[in-house]
Order: C-alpha cells, then sequence, then structure tokens
C-alpha cells in the first residue's frame, strides 16, 4: 500500500497534447550503447518504463552530419535509415504505457565530426570545445535555415518513430540554440547576435519550427540551462530569468538544469540531493507550462517537498534511474525502503566518457538487460536450492549473498569484521563520501528480508574453518589492501625507501584511523578519487599537504566521472600544493627526493610523512590456502570454490558488485561460451556482408 503522503507523484501531468501518467520522469541520460547498440539500448530504456517511470527519454540524438559526436556513441537521426531503431525504443517504451521523448541536438562547435568529416558549424568563428585541431565556421543565413530544416525534418522522423515528445536542446555548452545565447560562442552582427532579443532568436525560432512541425500529436519539451557558472561569458542566471520570461509559454515543458555537464550531474562528493534548487526555482513562477527538474531525488519526502513548494512539477533523474529503475514502482506499492539509491559517483557517465556501454556502482544489471538478459528486480530461482558460504560483507560479497539468496540458495555470508560493508564502510568515512555506504545499506536491507540468508559479523574464517562449514559452494569476496612500497604504473619495481619506512601510509592506514602529521606528501600512481580525497582528509586534520604524481594532471581518470574540476577547485580552496609530472626518486629520513618526469631533475624537499596511493594488493590468501587443500574438498562436501571482487582483481566498487552478481547468477547454469553475452552485428543479414566483399 502506497503512503498516502507520496499520492501527488503519481497524479497525471498533462504536457501539451499528451499526458504523464505519473511525475516520474527519466531525463534524457547518456548511455554509451546509442546508435550503435539499438537492441541494448532499447532494452535498457524499457525497463525504466516498466519500473513505472511515466517518460522514458533518449540522450542527445544527432539531426545531421555537421552534428556528428563520434567517438561518442549517442542517439542519431540522420535520415529515415535511422528510424527503425528509435522505433524500438518507442515501442518498448508504450508497452509499459509509458511516454517517448527524444532530444534533438546540433552541437555545432561543440560537436566533432570526426566520422562525417564535415566543416563544424557555430555562431560565429570559433575553435572546437573537444580539443581537436581544427575550427568551426561561422554559419551564413543560409546555415541557419539549413539547420532550421535539418531541425524540422528530425522532429519528423521522431515523430513518425513513435516520439511523444520532442525536445530543442539549448543545455550543456552543447547545442546551438545555447550556443547562440552565449556571447563567448555568439559575436555576429546581425540579427542573430548582439542584443539578448537576437540570441534568442534562434532557440525562439526552433520551438516555433518543432511546434509547427509535430506539435499537433506531440509535446515540445526545451532543455534549458539557467546558469552556466563561467561569469558574464556564459549564460547567467539573471539573464536566464529574461530568456525564460521571453518565451515562458512557447515550450509545452521546461527541463531546467544547469550546464556544464559537470554543473549539472554533479558526483555526491560535492553536491547533494536538490542542489539544482536554487538555480532553477524561478521558473515555474514565470510559466504556466509544467517544469522538470533534476536533482538526484531518491527520497520520495524530498520529491514531494519540491512539487509543494512549487520548485518543479515533475521529478527529473537521470541517475536515480540508473541506479534503481523500479524506483517511481517501489514508492507506488509502498516500498520506499527497498530503493537502490543512487551513490552519486559518476561511473555510470563514465561509460559514455569512454565509449563503453552504461554500467552502475549500484546496478549490476544497468547495461546488460538486452546483451544478458539481466533484469534489475527478477533473477532466475536456483534449479535446486545449494548451501553456499560466502566469505566477505564487502559490496561483492554483499551482492553475491543477497542475490544467491533472491534466486533462493541456502546462503552463509560470514565477515571478519563487526560490520558489514568492507571498503564501502571504511571509504564512507572519509571526506565527502558517505554515501558510498549505500551500497551496504541496500544490501544489508534486502538480506535482513531473506530468511535464507545468514549473516555472520566477527567470524575470521580460516580454510579449515571453510572446510569443516559444510558449503556446496564457497565465494570467497576477501577485498584487498593498497600496497605501500610505491609499486604501480610508474614503478614497476616499486620505489626506494618506502616499503618498510614508518613514515609510510597507505590509504588502509588513514581509513583505520592511523594518521600523519606535520608536512606529508600524497603520491598519486592510482588517477582516480581516493588520493584526493587522502589529501583532504590530511588539509583538514591540520596536515601540509603536497600531491604529488608522475601525471601531467591530477587525477586524470577523474575526468570520466566529472570529478576533476570539482576535485580541482577545492584542493586549491584548501591550499594542497599540487606537483604535477614528478615521481618519488627516494624517501629517507625527513627529506622526499622528487624526480621530474621529462627531463629527470631532482629536487628534495622537507617532509614528514608520504602516503601511497598507487595501486593494491588482494586479500587471497585464504583462496590459495584453499587451492591448496583442493584435495580435501570432496570429502568436504564442497564442489566448488571462487574468488571474486576486490580479492581476484581490484578495482572499482562498480566491479566487485558486478562480481557478486554475475557469481550468483551464474552458479549452476549452463556456460554461456566464450562470449558470455550477446552482440550487435552491424550487418542485419550476414549474407549482404559476404555479398559486399564478394562484389
Ligand atoms: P570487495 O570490494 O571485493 O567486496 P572488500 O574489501 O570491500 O572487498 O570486502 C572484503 C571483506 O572481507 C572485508 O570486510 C573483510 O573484513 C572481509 N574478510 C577478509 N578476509 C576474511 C576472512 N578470512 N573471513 C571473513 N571475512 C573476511
Ligand atoms: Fe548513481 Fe553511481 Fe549508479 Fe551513476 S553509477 S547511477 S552515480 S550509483
Amino acid at each position: 500500500m502506497r503512503d498516502p503522503r507520496y499520492d501527488i507523484l503519481f497524479t497525471p501531468v498533462k504536457i501539451g497534447p499528451v499526458t504523464a501518467k505519473n511525475r516520474f520522469f527519466q531525463v534524457p541520460h547518456c548511455n554509451g550503447m546509442g546508435h550503435a547498440m539499438p537492441l541494448a539500448h532499447a532494452a535498457m530504456r524499457e525497463i525504466k518504463a516498466e519500473g513505472g517511470w511515466a517518460v522514458v527519454s533518449t540522450e542527445e540524438c544527432e539531426i545531421h552530419p555537421t552534428s556528428d559526436l563520434t567517438p561518442y556513441v549517442e542517439a542519431r537521426l540522420w535520415d529515415d535509415r535511422d528510424i527503425p531503431a528509435l522505433a524500438l525504443m518507442c515501442d518498448k517504451v508504450h508497452a509499459h504505457g509509458a511516454l517517448a521523448a527524444l532530444e534533438l541536438s546540433h552541437n555545432g562547435p561543440t560537436a566533432s565530426n570526426l566520422y562525417s568529416r564535415e566543416v563544424l558549424l557555430g555562431p560565429s568563428h570559433q575553435v572546437s570545445k573537444y580539443g581537436y585541431p581544427s575550427q568551426a565556421r561561422a554559419m551564413t543565413l543560409h546555415d541557419i535555415r539549413e539547420y532550421r530544416r535539418w531541425h524540422r525534418e528530425a522532429a519528423l522522423r521522431g515523430k513518425r518513430a513513435g516520439m511523444d515528445i520532442i525536445y530543442v536542446y539549448a543545455a550543456h555548452d552543447l547545442s546551438l540554440p545555447m550556443h547562440f545565447l552565449q556571447r563567448r560562442r555568439n559575436q555576429r552582427s546581425d540579427e542573430y547576435g548582439g542584443s539578448l532579443e537576437n540570441r534568442v532568436r534562434l532557440l525562439r525560432e526552433v520551438l516555433q519550427d518543432t511546434r509547427d512541425a509535430v506539435g499537433d500529436s506531440c509535446a515540445v519539451a526545451l532543455r534549458f540551462a539557467t546558469e552556466e557558472l563561467l561569469g558574464p561569458g556564459g549564460v547567467e542566471l539573471a539573464e536566464a530569468q529574461d530568456i525564460v520570461g521571453m518565451l515562458a509559454e512557447l515550450p509545452d515543458l521546461w527541463d531546467v538544469n544547469l550546464a556544464a555537464w559537470y554543473n549539472d550531474s554533479v558526483p555526491s562528493r560535492f553536491a547533494s540531493e536538490g542542489a539544482q534548487e536554487p538555480f532553477i526555482d524561478f521558473v515555474k513562477k514565470t510559466t504556466t507550462k509544467p517544469v522538470v527538474g533534476v536533482g538526484r531525488f531518491t527520497s520520495p519526502d524530498t520529491m514531494v517537498s519540491q512539487i509543494r513548494r512549487g520548485v518543479i512539477d515533475l521529478i527529473g533523474a537521470a541517475r536515480p534511474s540508473i541506479a534503481d529503475p523500479y524506483l517511481p514502482r517501489k514508492i507506488e506499492e509502498g516500498r520506499a525502503d527497498d530503493i537502490r539509491e543512487c551513490i552519486g559517483c559518476n561511473i555510470c557517465v563514465s561509460g559514455d566518457m569512454t565509449i563503453s556501454p552504461i554500467r552502475c556502482t549500484q546496478n549490476p544489471t544497468m547495461g546488460e538487460e538486452w546483451r544478458k538478459g539481466w533484469h534489475p528486480e527478477r533473477i532466475q530461482p536456483a534449479r535446486e536450492p545449494s548451501r553456499i558460504l560466502v566469505v566477505g560483507g564487502g559490496p561483492a560479497g554483499l551482492e553475491a549473498a543477497r542475490a544467491l539468496g533472491q534466486r533462493g540458495h541456502d546462503v552463509s555470508l560470514a565477515e571478519s569484521r563487526r560490520e558489514l560493508g568492507g571498503r564501502v564502510t571504511r571509504e564512507a568515512r572519509l571526506p565527502g563520501l558517505a554515501e558510498w555506504a549505500r551500497v551496504r545499506d541496500w544490501r544489508a536491507g534486502q538480506i535482513g528480508k531473506l530468511d535464507n540468508v545468514s549473516v555472520y559479523l566477527d567470524s575470521l574464517l580460516t580454510a579449515q574453518d571453510v572446510l569443516d562449514f559444510g558449503a556446496e559452494h564457497v565465494v570467497l569476496a576477501t577485498g584487498c589492501h593498497w600496497r605501500r612500497d610505491g609499486f604501480g604504473r610508474s614503478n614497476g619495481l616499486g620505489v626506494p625507501g618506502l616499503a618498510d619506512n614508518p613514515r609510510v601510509f597507505t590509504l588502509d592506514d588513514l581509513m583505520n584511523a592511523r594518521l600523519p602529521e606535520g608536512r606529508v606528501a600524497v603520491f598519486d600512481d592510482d588517477g582516480f578519487y581516493y588520493a584526493s580525497v587522502a589529501a583532504e582528509l590530511l588539509r583538514e586534520r591540520g596536515c601540509d599537504v603536497a600531491y604529488v604524481t608522475p601525471e601531467d594532471s591530477i587525477a586524470p581518470w577523474s575526468v570520466n566521472t566529472l570529478d576533476y574540476r570539482h576535485i580541482r577547485k577545492r584542493m586549491a580552496k584548501l591550499g594542497i600544493e599540487a606537483i604535477v609530472s614528478h615521481n618519488i626518486a627516494n624517501f629517507a629520513g625527513s627529506t622526499l627526493t622528487l624526480e621530474n618526469t621529462w627531463d629527470e631533475q631532482r629536487t628534495e624537499r622537507a617532509c614528514d610523512a608520504v602516503v601511497t596511493v598507487t595501486s593494491r594488493l588482494p586479500d587471497d590468501r585464504l583462496f590459495q590456502e584453499l587451492l591448496q587443500r583442493q584435495g580435501d574438498w570432496a570429502d568436504a562436501g564442497i564442489r566448488t570454490v571462487r574468488c571474486i571482487g576486490d580479492a581476484e582483481a581490484p578495482g572499482l566498487i562498480a566491479h566487485a558488485v558486478y562480481a557478486g552478481h554475475r557469481y550468483a547468477r551464474e552458479l549452476e547454469e549452463p556456460a554461456t561460451g566464450e562470449v558470455a553475452f550477446k552482440r550487435h552485428f552491424h550487418t542485419a543479414n550476414p549474407d549482404d556482408l559476404r555479398r559486399e566483399t564478394l562484389t
């Protein structure tokens, strides 16, 4: 039974000629599958519709070869041949009573055209955004007319595909209507440049064009950035207020957020739920049309509060819908405590950034709906319940135990510590990472509801304990630890002076409250978030912190999770010195010797302690001992022993959760062959390929 306080979330909202059945709106989000993997893409969107989202949107959809986003894989509607892929998505979304929305985009100077090899287009001559060594040329009035035609034709194709809502995109510093608004990108002196009225002209025209083309049956949505946080060169709040005033009633729906993407999908380390409210709450006061906004909403109370206070009408979500495609249904069915809350880690974003199918830390089935047939809520029941021992209660062990329990197996989970969660419990105590604990909390909560899963805390198991336990299957998820010796990408033989030095600390030391004092160098040869978090922790504790890395930039991989700029700004604010392109040559006494990566010049600096963040080693001793005693397994009733997660190969929390889930899915199931998933083949009919090769 639904909590009546949440009734308002399930009232329909009229959006122009269409009606959303409730207020849950999956706003556009990239997924690394797009036009290249249409079956996988459609299946992923379908599960959102099935999970109760009233509107399910595509990602950005290129409208023309001059808007080619290669190497990124988004949606595409260059001509009629692209319609079937999106029609497939529409059919799947409609099958569950949801509306399908299409985000048309032409990114002008922020496209790439690497595949089409067309010349980039922009309001004025300018450099391309993504650093490719080319420029965009200024569009002529003829170009503008052509662009409007392409957009209109793409809208019509979207309608033919079955879309219910067609977006005009003017957000994220990523589309021509937005680029014409931006003074830094639009230096035209004709009717499309200069005054605000002129800079808004193209956006107004495209909204009108779209309405004329498809407005009889499709709603026209405007995705609009109200603030770029770039000062007068960008769209600023005051100007955005004027723009919303000028266009207030023209779209059927306002979808409002911040630009660029890193200011919109901010990691939880740097922004909390609902953080965009001060930037978007004016919109509803300016228009009578419905407004959708985002804020990594996972709490139904926060959602209701946003609606009741008149901030937004529709609960927009990308990440919360990725972490839990069934979020609306869970609230509707009075199961809000079953929501798998997004942790704000942005591993989902890294799929798009690394041009690979989307993945999610919390939801290991994300991106696997079609290729592995995985469902976020359902799992194949065990053919025969088996007795399974899971050792280790970190993300891998917890997810394995939960999913094995869901299958109906008889599961025992042994954890050596007095609390569950492994690395997520420990990392969640570090600055800004509190939400990591949701990985533990959701799984512990679900396990608590399963009678067939028993949890034993404070239970450090030995190989003999495992053999004595009487399990048929044993899965070891015993985690890993950080290396002290500096071994890593840049130092395959370690770093002299680190291994046995009492002034050297690892992240494990920090998480176990063994903290250095004084002048500390945090040595990052890992490249993701850990070193910056360590630097922040130590700075907060009063240390004088230098961040040293052999890379040319700090935390380079954090670009993929949109952390990078936020990390840099926070480090600058905290007064953490950044020393890039330097390796550690030696650390002896209180002298740290650094070596420049490129000219090999050495410098010495006074230093009381070094924190190494370089690489990790699996805690797989138990696994190795059991392998040595393989001869005893049969007598002990053990059929299989597997090692998963960080104990197999240290990685992201997302890897560990996925490993636990995969183990549970595949246990006692027939092997799927060398390639454990379905693949897209680009030629529908192999005979066509053969013919093309022969002629
Ligand atoms: P992963 O990310 O792969 O899940 P974690 O490091 O988060 O790995 O979790 C591993 C957990 O396993 C830790 O909580 C650790 O205390 C526990 N553990 C390690 N060895 C044993 C053991 N021999 N018996 C029981 N628990 C163990
Ligand atoms: Fe949320 Fe992380 Fe999943 Fe993205 S990957 S949806 S940020 S939990």
